[in-house]
């Protein structure tokens, strides 16, 4: 039923999207990570995804997050800038208004929104202000998709600046599909998916497969091993995602989930070598990132 094959995702893919950095780049080279998320009962969903940012070569990167969940994350994450935004626990639509004049005038590569957001009604409006009143590219996962539930039509005129990785639940909620079809084809979801909203998607799993918004073709993650099977290492991935979107070169947005997959994958089969299938931690896999993007350079 689906002609063109999906393509199985190899080391040297991924290679070619870490290009050497230049000697003489600085930190501006290597782009501006906005990480808003968070709120007052999740903030170390919001923290994992700065550390999966960190660990994946961001030049900067900046940590916003609702007023009341600035405390807790103040000095966890000691790279990041953080600062806390409104005056509540979650964020509302008008907060959106100083988060994308944060993103003009401190010229943000990329925004990643998502992890530990929750779902309040009020963040469903500052998510859709966010994507919608901005051009920066944009890595949606988690919360940020479960608040868009019954509204997957809003995404098509911003989808192909959007990175969006849900979890299966995630993607059934979003889709509308339901999780025996999901499970039963994937493949063929995902792809469906992308051809009526014209999003990049990363639909994690095991395997995790990615479908470009552009070209609708089908890319399958050959690494990563149930040891990543616990609570926060979607929220690395969503970091890593928006670092990889800057390495990619900005536009090349399936490239980036690709290699990000992959090297979250890799780094993952590293703690596994390392620990076996029990026990490491999200933050075990952020920390070995760069020992598998050296072995790729
Ligand atoms: P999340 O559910 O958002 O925390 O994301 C979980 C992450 O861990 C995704 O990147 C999954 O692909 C990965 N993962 C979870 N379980 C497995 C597994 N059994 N095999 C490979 N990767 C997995
Ligand atoms: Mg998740």
């Amino acid at each position: 039923q689906e002609a063109d094959p999906a393509y199985l995702l190899m080391e040297q893919d991924i290679a070619e999207v870490l290009v050497p950095r230049r000697p003489d780049s600085h930190k501006g080279t290597h782009g501006t990570i906005a990480i808003v998320t968070g709120s007052s009962d999740m903030a170390g969903a919001a923290l994992m995804a700065v550390r999966g940012a960190i660990r994946s070569g961001a030049g900067k990167v900046f940590l916003r997050v609702p007023k009341e969940t600035a405390g807790y994350c103040i000095g966890k994450e000691i790279e990041a800038m953080v600062h806390g935004v409104g005056t509540g626990d979650h964020f509302t639509a008008a907060d959106a208004e100083e988060i994308l004049a944060d993103c003009r005038t401190k010229r943000w590569s990329v925004i990643a929104m998502g992890p530990g957001l929750g779902v309040h009604e009020e963040t469903k409006a500052f998510v859709k202000a966010v994507i919608a009143g901005t051009t920066c590219p944009i890595v949606l996962d988690a919360d940020a998709l479960n608040v868009l539930t019954g509204e997957r039509e809003f995404l098509a005129p911003y989808g192909s600046r959007l990175i969006l990785t849900p979890h299966l639940a995630e993607f059934s909620r979003l889709s509308g599909f339901s999780m025996a079809d999901i499970e039963a084809d994937p493949l063929g979801k995902a792809k469906e998916f992308v051809r009526q909203w014209h999003v990049n998607l990363v639909l994690k799993g095991a395997p995790t497969v990615i479908v470009s918004a552009k070209t609708c073709h089908a890319y399958v993650n050959p690494t990563g091993n149930a040891g990543m099977a616990c609570g926060g290492m979607g929220d690395i991935l969503t970091g890593m995602t928006a670092s990889f979107a800057v390495h990619a070169g900005l536009p090349d947005l399936c490239s980036a989930a690709c290699a990000a997959v992959y090297v979250h994958g890799a780094a993952g089969d590293y703690c596994h070598d390392e620990y076996g299938s029990y026990g490491f931690s999200p933050v075990d896999v952020a920390d070995a990132v760069p020992r598998v993007i050296r072995r790729l350079e």
